[in-house]
């Protein structure tokens, strides 16, 4: 059963999270610099999803920061190249330590066309995910179910991915691979808020 609960600024500091959470951000668009920060979601794998919205320039929020810097807290994303780096940009957080399920997958399934979120839920967990609400305004007023719902989906099964995704990295001898590219990413982050072109960056 899921259950989605709503935080305006910052999460409550009587929400915890042990061992790993789930993470997805929504942003006004995919120019990070232009399109600001307006949604942190956070997932406990086990059906609980907790939305932190924020207001235009207002990112003071220190127990959501405290969790995302948390060194005893594995952070799981989707794509974790964008979230670290927009995390970075607009709450001043060093994301660590960090897993990321399409870089797993990536390296675990390199006979799958896709490493999307759709495609890892539908082939790894069976699921049918709706991708409707992505280039929804995230910034509004008031956010409708609908967009909180797809919100929430973006975190509730990144943990069930993990376990299928750390199981096929193990079967195929892939692990250290995949551990070194989670290790490298807060710095991709980084650099891609520097200005450098990581694409270009190691070839000759
Ligand atoms: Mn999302």
């Amino acid at each position: 059963m899921t259950q989605i609960y709503f935080h305006e600024g910052d999460l409550p500091a009587s929400v915890h999270f042990s061992g790993s959470v789930a993470v997805d951000t929504e942003t006004m668009g995919l120019q990070m610099r232009r399109d600001r920060l307006c949604l942190v979601q956070l997932g406990d794998g086990k059906g609980n999803c907790h939305i932190v919205r924020f207001q235009k320039g207002r990112y003071d929020a220190p127990n959501l920061k405290a969790l995302l810097a948390d060194s005893s807290v594995l952070k799981i994303f989707q794509y974790a190249r964008f979230d670290v780096a927009a995390l970075s940009l607009y709450l001043g957080v060093s994301c660590a330590p960090v897993y990321c399920t399409k870089i797993a997958s990536k390296i675990a399934r390199t006979n799958a066309p896709s490493h999307s979120l759709k495609t890892l839920c539908e082939q790894l967990l069976g699921v049918e995910l709706e991708k409707e609400q992505q280039c929804s305004d995230w910034g509004a007023e008031t956010l409708s179910e609908e967009q909180l719902k797809y919100a929430a989906n973006d975190v509730l099964y990144l943990h069930a991915l993990k376990e299928k995704l750390d199981a096929l990295l193990a079967r195929e001898g892939r692990t250290t691979y995949a551990q070194s590219c989670f290790d490298f990413l807060p710095h991709v982050a980084e650099l891609d808020l520097a200005g450098f072109d990581c694409e270009t960056l190691f070839t000759h």
